[in-house]
C-alpha cells in the first residue's frame, strides 16, 4: 500500500482498493458522483477522488446528491456474484456497513461531469473548477506535470541550473506584441512582460552560468488560436562552449525523457533535415512524418512543355493515395484552395489503369504522361496534383495542400520528431526593403555565408534549428552572435541603426563588452507537447485556466475595468469603450 495515500482525514484514495482489501475497515473521502436507490432502504453512491471511483452501499439511505463531498468509513466487501464491473479498477468490491459524514453540500453541477458527453466550452471554461474535476481533465493536466517533473530531471541530469528570470521587464526581441504594465512609482513609464528570456538568459552566459534552464512562462500578444495562447510555457535553455549540435543533444534527451514519462515509450530516434529538404520534400518548415505524399520534383520533364498551364521554373507534384474517387466539387475546392494560397491553378490527374483521367490529359505529351503517371509510385485509384510556380511557391502550395488532405488527428500515433536546422536567416524583406530575421536578431548566421550578408541577404542561412512533432513546430533556437563585429552587421543589415541599437539592446551589447562566451540555446513550447502526448487538438485541454479565443477568462471575467483609485495611481488615463 502506498501510505502518500493517507491523511488525517482518510486511509485510501477510492480509486486504489481492491479484493486484496476485501475485510479492512477503512476511510475514504471524494464527491458523490452518481447515486442509486435500491428499495427504500439502500442506496449505491459511486464516490469520486483523483485517483477514481469506489461503490459504497449505504443501508437506511442517505440524503445526499451529487458532487456532496463525502467521507466514509466502511468494510471492503466482495461484490455480490454477478455485479463485478469489469470496467472500473474497483470493480470486484465495494464498502458496506458505512457511517457516512457529509463534509459538504453541493448545488446541481451546471454540466454532467461523469460522462464524455460534449459539453459547450463556454461552460467548461466559466465553471472550470468543476470542468477539472472531471477525468479527462485530471488525465491531461497530470501528463503536464509528469513532462515537467522529467524536463527539470533530465536537465539537471545534464548538469542545467535552474534561474528564475523577471516577468516585469524591457521589451525583448521575438517580434511579437507584447503586454506593457504601467509603473506605479515612475508614471508614465512601462514594464514589458517579457516575450522569452531571450535577453536574460544571454546575460547569464555572460554571467559564466554556462548551463541555464527555466520552465519559463512567457506572454506575448498576438491573437489567439488552437496552437498559442497569450502565455504560454516554455523550456527555455542556454549553454556556453557549445555547437548546434550539443544543444540538439540536451534537447533531444529532455523531450525523449518526457516523452517516455507521459506515454510510457521511448520513441527510438530523432531525425534530422535541413530547412531547405524539408521545404524540397514537405513543402513546410515543421513537417509532419507521420505520413508520405512527398513533393516531387517534374521540372526537368515539364522544362520545354506545350502545356501552357506548366510554363513555370518549378513544376512539383504530389500523389494523393486513393484520390480518383474525389468528387468534381471536392476538386474545385482544392483548386480554389490552391488558388487562396497563392498558386495560379492546381492541375489534377485521377491514375487509372489506361493512363490518366484529367482535362489536361490531352494536352500532354508522352513522356509527360508517363512521369506524371508515376509520381512516387501510382497506382490506379490515386490522385496526383501538379502546382507550377516559382519554386518557393510551388513547394509552398502543395506543402500545404499536402497537410490539409493527409494530416492524421493528432490523436494518430506515432510520435515522429525532426530536427530542421540551417534555417535562412531572414524570411523576407519588409516595406522598407530591409531584411525581417527568421529568428531574433542575435542569431548567427551560417559560418559559410557571411559574405552573402551584403550581396544576397535573402540566401543567407543561419544557425538556427526548429525542432518539429508530428508537423507541430514545438520550438526553436539558435547559436548566438557573441562578437560585436557580427551582430552590428546583422543589425545594419535589418535597418536597425546605432542609436537604436543601443536604446533597445545596449545593456545586451554593453555586457558582451566584459567576455562573452560563445553560446546557444533553444526553447520549446510545453503546452503544445503536452496537447501532442495527450491526443488534444487544442492546447487549452491541457491548460488547467485558459483564455478563449477572444482573450477572455470566462471564470473570472478578466481582462476587466479597474477602480478608479488605481487609474488614479497608475497616473494613467483610459478612453471611454467604444
Ligand atoms: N527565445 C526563443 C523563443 O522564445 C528561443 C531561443 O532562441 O532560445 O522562441
Amino acid at each position: 500500500m502506498t501510505n502518500y495515500e493517507a491523511t488525517s482525514l482518510r486511509d485510501r484514495l477510492c480509486g486504489s482498493i481492491t479484493s486484496s482489501d476485501i475485510g479492512n475497515r477503512l476511510t475514504v473521502c471524494g464527491w458523490v458522483a452518481k447515486r442509486r436507490e435500491h428499495g427504500e432502504h439502500l442506496a449505491f453512491v459511486d464516490l469520486r477522488d483523483r485517483s477514481g471511483i469506489v461503490q459504497v452501499v449505504v443501508d437506511g439511505g442517505v440524503d445526499v446528491r451529487s458532487e456532496y463531498v463525502l467521507r466514509v468509513t466502511g468494510t471492503v466487501t466482495a461484490r455480490p456474484e454477478g455485479t463485478v464491473n469489469d470496467k472500473l479498477s474497483t470493480g470486484e468490491i465495494e464498502i458496506t456497513d458505512c457511517v457516512v459524514e457529509v463534509l459538504s453540500a453541493a448545488e446541481p453541477p451546471p454540466f454532467q461531469l461523469n460522462d464524455r458527453v460534449d459539453i459547450d466550452e463556454q461552460i467548461r471554461l466559466r465553471y472550470r473548477y468543476l470542468d477539472i474535476r472531471r477525468e479527462q481533465m485530471q488525465r491531461n493536466l497530470r501528463v503536464r506535470a509528469k513532462v515537467n517533473t522529467a524536463l527539470r530531471a533530465a536537465m539537471e541530469r545534464q548538469g542545467f541550473c535552474e534561474v528564475e528570470t523577471p516577468m516585469l521587464w524591457a521589451p525583448t526581441p521575438e517580434g511579437a506584441r507584447e503586454f506593457v504594465v504601467p509603473s506605479r512609482l515612475h508614471p508614465g513609464d512601462f514594464y514589458v512582460l517579457p516575450q522569452s528570456p531571450q535577453i536574460a538568459k544571454q546575460l547569464l552566459m555572460v554571467g559564466g552560468f554556462d548551463r541555464y534552464y527555466q520552465i519559463a512562462r512567457c506572454m506575448r500578444d498576438e491573437d489567439l488560436r488552437a496552437d498559442r495562447q497569450f502565455e504560454f510555457t516554455q523550456l527555455d535553455l542556454e549553454a556556453s562552449f557549445v555547437t548546434q549540435l550539443d544543444i540538439m543533444e540536451f534537447v533531444s534527451q529532455a523531450v525523449l525523457d518526457a516523452a517516455e514519462a507521459a506515454t510510457g515509450e521511448r520513441p527510438t530516434t530523432i531525425d534530422t533535415m535541413t530547412w531547405a529538404e524539408a521545404l524540397d520534400r514537405y513543402g513546410v518548415d515543421k513537417p509532419d512524418l507521420r505520413f508520405g505524399m512527398t513533393l516531387h520534383d517534374l521540372s526537368d520533364v515539364f522544362e520545354a512543355s506545350e502545356v501552357k498551364a506548366f510554363a513555370a521554373p518549378t513544376v512539383k507534384a504530389i500523389r494523393v493515395p486513393n484520390g480518383s474517387e474525389y468528387s468534381r466539387s471536392r476538386l474545385d475546392q482544392l483548386t480554389e484552395r490552391a488558388k487562396d494560397l497563392g498558386a495560379k491553378g492546381l492541375a489534377w490527374f485521377r491514375v487509372t489503369d489506361e493512363g490518366l483521367d484529367s482535362p489536361l490529359d490531352r494536352f500532354l505529351s508522352d513522356v509527360e504522361r508517363a512521369a506524371v503517371r508515376s509520381v512516387d509510385g501510382a497506382q490506379s485509384g490515386d490522385l496526383i496534383l501538379v502546382v507550377a510556380d516559382e519554386y518557393v511557391q510551388a513547394c509552398k502550395v502543395l506543402g500545404a495542400l499536402r497537410v490539409d488532405i493527409g494530416s492524421p488527428p493528432v490523436s494518430q500515433g506515432p510520435h515522429r520528431y525532426v530536427w530542421v536546422t540551417e534555417f535562412p536567416m531572414y524570411e523576407g524583406l519588409d516595406d522598407e526593403g530591409n531584411p525581417v530575421p527568421a529568428h531574433h536578431p542575435f542569431t548567427m548566421p551560417h559560418a559559410d555565408d557571411l559574405e552573402l550578408m551584403d550581396t544576397d541577404p535573402l540566401a543567407v542561412r543561419s544557425q538556427a534549428y526548429d525542432l518539429v512533432l508530428n508537423g507541430w513546430e514545438l520550438g526553436s533556437g539558435s547559436v548566438r552572435i557573441h562578437r560585436a563585429d557580427i551582430q552590428a552587421r546583422v543589425f545594419a543589415s535589418l535597418g536597425i541603426s546605432d542609436e537604436e541599437a543601443e536604446s533597445r539592446f545596449g545593456f545586451l551589447m554593453g555586457a558582451f563588452r566584459y567576455g562573452a562566451p560563445p553560446h546557444a540555446g533553444f526553447a520549446f513550447g510545453i503546452d503544445r507537447l503536452v496537447a501532442i502526448f495527450a491526443g488534444e487538438e487544442n492546447i487549452r485541454e491541457v491548460i488547467a485556466f485558459p483564455k478563449t479565443q477572444s482573450g477572455s477568462d470566462l471564470m473570472t471575467g478578466a481582462p476587466k475595468a479597474i477602480t478608479e483609485r488605481q487609474i488614479r495611481d497608475l497616473r494613467i488615463r483610459v478612453s471611454p469603450k467604444v
